[in-house]
């Protein structure tokens, strides 16, 4: 109890957090200060890509914290080129660049001034700059300023007004209404693959394409936010190309997964050409336009390097598209009535709630309540709105620790 109210007094009540104190993780498990063990299939919200405690991750963080743990970004490291480089050949797939972040609010920031200097390079007809980022419904891209004016929710933005102008929310997977609401200010879309924290709501690959071809016809910049999805978590490298892998993206953001526990995010920028004397896009964030002191230092290159190459080599994405498959089927073979549908793609998955018969507990959500009956019978895994559950196990996760949180998540929701 102590550790509850030393954080009650000294730290801002920022969070609703379960009652539990956590003191030490191995693979796919976490246990409590009472030795207590649970399942993490939350994986501090698709963070730990491979798990906790991971030894290639380990030994990447403790020998380069033993060599190099930070220097300006006035100077060269081998560390930061390389993980461009891997991102770049082995990620994107794409001719472009990356700037490192420590987050992935962080990451959106540097996409929507991205957009804001294009539009700038390409004017409205009048020569003044176009400066809008449509956004959608239920979106969620972070808590700065930035982020969170570009984030369709008002409760994630309730107290905060005046927001950063320039932003727009059109309805999700509509592509009708994006059609009508391009407007000559318009500069960028701006769009997550699955919504993750509105509730696991997968773009659908028609509205997909819509959006890039409507980026095209009104020369706008298309901007995937892959901070929850990127990296395996849905079953290829990028989320886009499960949907419409012929995408080519203008600007993508990462964080979460990418670093499997250390802060760091990311955002990259295509090479093509954005006007007729040939100006690459990613030349137009040039010397001095952005930084960030720790950004892409030693320590974190090290760790982020050490998950990409563990997901790529242990080609883990197969892993993520197996264990789905394995979670859709055991699933439905259940036939709760509870359960009305799953979401998402790879181990970004949505186990849909039926509201109606919940029993919530005061002032909770059907899946907060559902969320800590999970906890107490050592399954961890967040809410996703206030009608989902996500499931989140780390990409390395086996059959046996799937078929044990399943046999949690079905006696919970039988009961
Ligand atoms: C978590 C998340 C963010 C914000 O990342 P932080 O690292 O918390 O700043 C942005 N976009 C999406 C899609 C996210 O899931």
């Amino acid at each position: 109890m102590t550790v509850i109210s030393t954080h009650q007094q000294h730290v801002l009540p920022t969070y609703g957090r379960f009652p539990i104190i956590l003191e030490r993780g191995q693979g796919t498990r976490v246990w409590d200060d009472a030795g207590r063990s649970y399942l993490d299939f939350c994986t501090g919200i698709a963070v730990c890509s491979l798990g906790h405690c991971h030894p290639r991750l380990v030994e990447a963080i403790c020998g380069q914290a033993g060599r190099l743990l930070h220097v300006s970004n006035l100077y060269h490291t081998t560390l930061q080129g390389e993980l461009a480089e891997e991102i770049n050949n082995h990620a994107i797939c794409l001719p472009g660049k990356v700037f490192f972040s420590n987050s992935g609010a962080e990451a959106n920031d540097g996409l929507i001034k991205s957009a804001r200097r294009f539009g700038h390079r390409r004017t409205q007809a009048d020569g003044s700059p176009r400066y809008e980022v449509i956004t959608f419904q239920a979106s969620f891209h972070g808590r700065t300023l930035g982020a969170m004016s570009a984030t369709g929710q008002a409760k994630i933005q309730e107290g905060f007004d005046p927001l950063l102008p320039g932003f727009r929310y059109l309805p999700f997977n509509d592509i009708e209404a994006l059609e009508a609401g391009i407007r000559p200010e318009t500069a960028a879309i701006l769009l997550e693959p699955i919504q993750g924290e509105g509730g696991v709501h997968p773009a659908t690959p028609a509205f997909l394409r819509a959006v890039a071809a409507l980026c095209r016809k009104h020369d706008l910049l298309l901007l995937l936010d892959e901070v929850q999805t990127g990296f395996g978590r849905c079953g290829e490298l990028m989320a886009w190309r499960v949907l419409a892998p012929e995408l080519q993206p203008d600007g993508v953001s990462w964080a979460k997964g990418m670093g499997g526990g250390v802060p760091i995010g990311a955002f990259w920028l295509s090479d093509r050409a954005v006007d007729a004397d040939g100006t690459a896009l990613s030349s137009l964030m040039g010397p001095g336009s952005h930084g960030s002191t720790y950004g892409g230092n030693p320590l974190v290159c090290a760790a982020a390097l050490a998950v990409l190459r563990e997901i790529r080599e242990r080609d883990l994405c197969a892993n993520v598209r197996r264990q789905e498959l394995r979670i859709r089927k055991l699933i439905e073979s259940w036939k709760l009535p509870v359960i009305r549908e799953v979401r998402g793609m790879g181990l970004l998955l949505g186990v849909a709630i039926d509201p109606a018969l919940v029993a919530v507990e005061d002032g909770k959500t059907p899946a907060l309540t559902i969320s800590g009956k999970l906890l107490e019978a050592g399954l961890l895994a967040p809410p996703a709105g206030p009608h989902a559950i996500r499931l989140l196990p780390p990409l390395n996760v086996s059959d046996a620790e799937v078929d044990e949180a399943l046999a949690i998540l079905r006696r919970v929701l039988s009961a």
